[in-house]
């Protein structure tokens, strides 16, 4: 393997490249009209511009990306997160076209992609789901309102091929149940590829914990803990630490021995995250997202594997050097993800960084592609840079993520900065374990 295609953008393409130059592949980057001074591009050994501004003209075509990778002789092709990470009609073009897609295969990001199939496989594998209705929504409304009965409200209706947070409705009463049912498959059938509609029971105090795996293509598989990612807003993750307040080491061993055997009961191949609702002491399945994640460095600085290397390495089919004993989990990691967005209506906020600062000191970590002047296009995710902190224990890593962004400066666009400074101070976010409703019920 000697060159990598890039088909990303930000931040994660800038990580990729890093990736790539330390193992000495060479790199390919695609990019949109829009996009020409990103930092990665400037970095890559070739750059190809694939369209226009619009994600559909460029990160999302297909054509497009198979003719770069053609053109520049590539081997492999990394997606990143977003765009066409888990889009299973990509990885499969990829592998026709000659290729290695960096991602577990097609049949398992199909089946991931979606919900009821997902959820199947996991009861399959006995790893532990949300109470419902094990598999799609029938038609009859007497047995829907049993089912709802016997499950207890509240209930949650949710689109199997709903994602991003789209496509689901809660129900609290009876009588509100079968037009919830209706609204939520009319909405699926005119969002999503098909209409299939499951029930499940609302967990109204949950905390959103998953878990991290990395499996090779020899049935190699090791878990490297979990990530608390429960400081969300319109399900969308703000903050992700690791280890999990509360969490023990059995707990965690269990759940990551779980997701190991459904790794390789799934010929699982690649990094992938296993999202979890924890209540209660019980872990439910929610979703399997089959990319690298936001949120690995956390991950990353606690216990020192590199995931985006283990990736590439992976995917070019060579043995994981790890095994689950040489996994430690010693320490503490926190991202706060900083998103150039209005701190007080939460719309993005494009525009020129006319200056940067960039924080440091001993277990500061920033991913980011800005830099002074840099323009930041209005077409795009809002997420500029991911701040990360770590230390020895929890409250060391959170003083250090204070200074942190006490010294971060960015001006010429609105961030968030200032939001994550409050929750840094708040005391239940400093207790710990605080629930995916947090942040919303804070923000009121
Ligand atoms: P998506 O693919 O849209 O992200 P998920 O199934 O991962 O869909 O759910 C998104 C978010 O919705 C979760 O992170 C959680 O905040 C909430 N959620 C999902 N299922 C439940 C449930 N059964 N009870 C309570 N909240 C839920």
């Amino acid at each position: 393997m000697k060159k990598v295609l890039i088909a990303n953008r930000g931040e994660i393409a800038l990580r990729i490249l890093r990736a790539c130059k330390q193992l000495n592949l060479k790199t390919v980057t695609i990019y949109s009209k829009a996009d020409r001074h990103l930092m990665h591009v400037k970095l890559a050994d070739e750059a190809i511009c694939i369209g226009p501004a619009s994600s559909q003209k460029s990160y999302l075509n297909i054509p497009a990306i198979i003719s770069a990778a053609e053109v520049c002789g590539v081997d492999m092709i990394h997606p990143g997160y977003g765009f066409l990470s888990e889009n299973a009609d990509f990885a499969e073009q990829v592998e026709k076209s000659g290729f290695i897609f960096i991602g577990p295969r097609p049949k398992t990001i199909r089946t991931m992609g979606d919900k009821v199939m997902a959820i199947r496989t996991m009861q399959k594998a006995n790893i532990p789901c949300v109470p419902g209705s094990n598999g799609a929504l029938d038609y009859d409304t007497q047995k829907n309102l049993a089912l709802a009965e016997q499950i207890g409200y509240p209930v949650l209706i949710k689109a199997s091929a709903g994602g991003g947070g789209r496509g689901m409705r809660v129900v609290y009463h009876q009588s509100d149940l079968l037009s919830a049912i209706a609204t939520t498959r009319a909405e699926a059938k005119a969002a999503f590829t098909h209409d299939t509609i499951y029930l499940e029971k609302f967990l109204e105090k949950p905390r959103h914990i998953e878990i991290q795996v990395l499996a090779d293509t020899h049935g190699n598989v090791i878990h490297l803990g979990e990530r608390d990612c429960s400081v969300q807003r319109r399900h969308q993750k703000i903050i992700e630490e690791s280890t999990a307040v509360g969490i023990t080491k059995e707990q965690r061993n269990a759940m990551g021995e779980q997701c190991v055997l459904a790794c390789q009961q799934l010929g699982y191949q690649g990094v992938g995250t296993f999202e979890f609702l924890y209540e209660d002491g019980q872990f439910y399945f929610i979703e399997m997202n089959t990319r690298i994640q936001v949120e690995h460095p956390v991950t990353e600085m606690l216990t020192n594997v590199d995931l985006v290397q283990q990736q590439l390495l992976v995917a070019a089919g060579e043995k994981l050097p790890y095994q689950q004993k040489d996994i430690k989990f010693i320490g503490h990691a926190v991202e706060c993800r900083i998103n150039a967005e209005d701190p007080r209506n939460f719309t993005p906020s494009p525009g020129t960084v006319t200056l940067l600062h960039i924080p440091g000191g001993p277990g500061i970590r920033i991913d980011s592609h800005l830099y002074r002047g840099y323009l930041v296009p209005p077409y795009y995710d809002p997420l500029i840079a991911k701040l990360i902190s770590y230390a020895e224990d929890r409250p060391t890593a959170l003083a250090r993520m204070r200074t942190a962004l006490d010294e971060i400066v960015i001006e010429g666009i609105k961030t968030n900065i200032n939001l994550h400074q409050k929750i840094l101070l708040e005391d239940d976010f400093n207790e710990g374990a605080v629930s995916i409703h947090y942040l919303s019920k804070k923000l009121k």
